[in-house]
């Protein structure tokens, strides 16, 4: 990962919502236990509710929409089919909303993080003993059999809480709460999903690694659903964290969302704080609302590999970026008029046609293309590279196709380079620019508050052309981010009004006397 200090608004790419499975899309290859059994429907709800909490009601569908809506009025939720088949539970708009606007921000039901707070309670002395054997860690243990594992660590915060509800030591407030968290957390929906991993040995392996006085209030079964719930909902932080929303839990998936999740905070985000989803453009009353599961870069691929991902989560995306606007993350060069614009004119299609001269590219053309292409993926070797140098092979990728953005994601991820590669810095970033508007097809999205700013930064020789990417920074600001670029502005105001002003008002009062 960048440091804070090299991308200043990492925090802004939130990276979504990090389902659990996403991890396979991930490039860190850490050790990974999939949390997803094949034949768990939507129904095992119920069960889960009887086990948790025996004595408590399972939440209806209107007590479930009224919680939602308690917590913002923003929000409508709607209900197609019986919850078993059709889409199930979504969130529409109750008003007309703005870009930027906040739609909904919420704390986490329960949350976990690399500190390992949680583990420490529920987990027994021999597993534990894995915090000092591999005290540097910290950076791998995304989904791993691990105390620090933030996935293991959530669990923990629901047992804790269950333990809570039973604990006569605890004020009725705090019990209340656990209770009330626990029925959200049920009411949660899970998604048969294909696994690739042995399921029950994940289950298997926590069961053996809890405290003899937590496996009495819990059962591999209840285990079994709780690391469901978690795989089917988890958002998460750069493998750093990872949280369990209720309302924000709700989104559809789009690759062409109206809304996102994220914040303007330049330093890393607040695990337990609260989430705010807002509107990525504006949006009409009664439009369903959605959010990308997978956020820039991740989703910037092919379609195939988007339908990869969300197969795993068991589910289909229909929207137009998947099914007819043509795929622009599989762009090539066009032979006719050289620009960078020839792309399958529907995702998955063979047909290539530019979109500046709008010609189809003859079919030994595509083949070509395509085959190189293919090839790329198969012996993935450095294709940035090859953008714009001298090579023995055709130059038949364009520069927003999805191999190049994501090798020159890598470089600009790892930070600003020496001054005499910054023009081809910049380079980089112009191409990432245009690819995050292309494929979003919006010309300000949030993921360029953090482009902007690296270009910024990388422009300090050049006045002009800095100010211009600070303006350009500043407006991604006001859009997204109103509260926070007053806040700044305030504060630079406070700045000047501090220093500037003051000299001459002193030197005018020391005239007088
Ligand atoms: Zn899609
Ligand atoms: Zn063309």
């Amino acid at each position: 990962m960048a440091s804070a200090e090299s991308v200043p608004s990492a925090a802004i790419l939130a990276r979504g919502r990090q389902r659990y499975l996403a991890a396979t899309a991930r490039p860190s290859p850490a050790q990974r236990h999939a949390t997803t059994a094949r034949d768990m429907r939507l129904d095992c709800g119920r069960a889960l509710l009887e086990m948790v909490l025996p004595q408590h009601q399972e939440l209806s569908f209107q007590e479930v929409s009224q919680m939602v809506e308690k917590i913002s009025s923003n929000l409508r939720l709607q209900m197609d089919g019986n919850g078993k088949e059709g889409k199930g539970r979504y969130l529409v708009a109750r008003c007309a909303l703005k870009a930027g606007e906040v739609i909904v921000s919420e704390r986490p039901i329960f949350e976990g993080n690399t500190d390992a707070q949680k583990s420490e309670k529920i987990y027994s002395e021999a597993f534990l003993e894995k915090l000092q054997a591999t005290p540097d860690m910290e950076d791998d243990v995304d989904d791993c059999f691990h105390p620090r594992s933030p996935l293991m660590d959530c669990v923990a915060a629901v047992l804790l809480s269950k333990q809570l509800v039973d604990e006569k030591s605890a004020s009725a407030d705090i019990r209340e709460k656990a209770v009330l968290n626990l029925q959200k957390f049920c009411s949660l929906c899970r998604s048969p999903v294909q696994s690739t991993t042995d399921y029950n040995e994940c289950v298997e392996d926590l069961w053996g690694a809890l405290k003899p006085e937590l496996q009495e209030i819990t059962s591999r079964e209840e285990l079994g659903h709780v690391l469901q719930i978690l795989s089917c909902n988890r958002f998460g932080h750069g493998g750093q964290s990872v949280q369990l929303m209720f309302a924000g839990s709700m989104f559809e998936h789009s690759c062409l969302p109206n809304c996102f999740l994220g914040t303007a905070c330049t330093a890393s985000p607040n695990a337990d704080g609260p989430q705010t989803y807002r509107a990525l453009r504006d949006i009409e009353e009664g439009e369903v609302l959605s959010i990308d599961y997978l956020n820039f870069p991740l989703g910037y691929c092919s379609m195939t590999a988007r339908a990869e991902a969300f197969q795993k989560w068991g589910f289909t995306c229909s929207c137009p970026r998947c099914v007819e606007l043509p795929e622009v993350e599989r762009s090539f060069n066009c032979a006719e008029c050289g620009e960078p614009d020839l792309c399958p004119c529907r995702p998955g299609s063979s047909v290539l046609q530019c979109l500046s001269c709008k010609k189809v590219a003859d079919v030994s053309y595509a083949a070509r293309c395509l085959e190189r292409e293919a090839q790329l993926q198969r012996e993935p070797a450095s294709p940035a590279r090859k953008v714009g140098e001298e090579s023995d092979d055709e130059n038949l990728l364009g520069h927003r196709h999805h191999l190049v953005v994501h090798a020159l994601w890598e470089d600009v991820e790892a930070g600003l380079p020496d001054s005499k590669e910054l023009p081809a810095f910049q380079q980089m970033l112009e191409v990432l620019i245009e690819s995050v508007s292309s494929a979003s097809r919006l010309e300000e999205h949030p993921a360029l508050l953090n482009l902007y700013h690296l270009a910024a930064l990388s422009t300090q020789d050049d006045l002009e052309t800095q100010k211009h990417y600070l303006q350009l920074e500043h407006r991604i600001m006001q859009r997204f981010f109103p509260e926070e670029a007053q806040r700044q502005d305030d504060e630079i105001m406070s700045l000047v009004k501090c220093n500037a002003p003051l000299k001459p008002t002193e030197a005018g009062l020391g005239g007088m006397d």
